[in-house]
């Protein structure tokens, strides 16, 4: 199936990077949310990408022009009415995105893909709010999306093979690089890193060290780019206890219990990066 037309559900930190990374290969893109000034704020922080590439010679001028009028914000779900495939990328709650999901189904033509970028929930469970279950798929985009390479693609248990390639070969043409994984909790990505994040939160809960020795010895000592605590702040607290809540009741296994410090940053509102405040204080 040849996709032209995306449209871009969410327009927070990975909705708007995808909405520019699909813009950037050449799709048409439209980008919805819930209220127009989201929808300033993840077209700001595209301009503002854009421009920082124009400004170190990887883009020109006219090259971020070009990408920013493939770009078409909405505050329309019915937007769905045009495109070939939805990329859902609202937040990590089960009722939010079925709802999502079962609406889509109404709306979009027979032939249109229904992607999302849930970071843990289930395909399949998403995939049983439509009647087209076997066109429901996982495209899971790591963060910051314009930087990172992979992209987890997750079965539904209904996915059909047709599906699977067409998202596969899509996923290349944004110069991705497509993973596939079986539709089992936290996917391969996060069943891994996220215990190793909420390990991180109990090392502090327990005082056994302070946020920043134990980002420091995950950094010299395991040779990783950031630490967990730091990388936390990154992916969006929120999101963190999303998925280890996913996880524990989706093993059933208390090993994934979310940290109680975790929840009460969530309760306070500190919510990382994009709330200004989380382990760390940003501007
Ligand atoms: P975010 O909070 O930055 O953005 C979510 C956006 O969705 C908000 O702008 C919100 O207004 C919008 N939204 C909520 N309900 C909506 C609806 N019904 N219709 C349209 N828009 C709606 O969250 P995020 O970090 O971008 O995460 C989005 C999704 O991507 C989640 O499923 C998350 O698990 C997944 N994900 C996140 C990361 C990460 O590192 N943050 C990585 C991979 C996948």
């Amino acid at each position: 199936m040849t996709i032209k037309k995306v449209m871009v559900i969410g327009a927070g930190q990975m909705g708007s990077g995808i909405a520019q990374v699909c813009a950037q290969a050449g799709y048409q893109v439209t980008l919805q949310d819930l209220k127009q000034e989201f929808l300033d704020r993840g077209l700001n922080t595209i301009n503002k990408n854009l421009s920082r590439s124009v400004e170190k010679g990887r883009l020109i001028e006219s090259e971020k022009e070009d990408i920013l009028s493939r770009l078409t914000p909405s505050t329309d779900i019915q937007s769905a009415r045009e495109v070939d495939l939805v990329i859902e990328a609202a937040v990590e709650n089960m009722e939010i995105k079925t709802k999502i999901f079962a609406q889509l189904d109404e709306i979009a033509p027979s032939h249109t893909i229904l992607a999302t970028n849930t970071s843990s929930l289930p395909i399949t469970e998403i995939a049983a709010a439509t009647k087209r279950p076997e066109q429901v798929i996982g495209m899971h985009f790591m963060n910051p999306v314009p930087v990172m390479k992979l992209v987890e693609i997750i079965r539904g248990l209904a996915t059909t093979d047709e599906v699977y390639q067409s998202i596969e070969d899509m996923t290349k043409t944004l110069s991705k690089v497509p993973v596939e994984v079986e539709d089992f909790p936290g996917f391969v990505s996060n069943r891994i890193l996220m215990p190793m994040i909420n390990e991180a939160i109990f090392t502090l809960y327990e005082g056994v060290a302070s946020k920043e020795a134990i980002d420091e010895v995950m950094k010299l000592g395991m040779n990783h780019p950031m630490g967990p605590l730091t990388l936390a702040d990154f992916i969006g607290l929120d999101t963190c206890l999303y998925i280890m809540e996913t996880l524990h009741e989706g093993f059933g296994d208390d090993k994934y219990r979310p940290c109680p410090l975790l929840r009460k940053y969530v309760k306070a509102g500190w919510l990382g990066k994009k709330s200004g405040r989380g382990f760390y204080s940003y501007e």
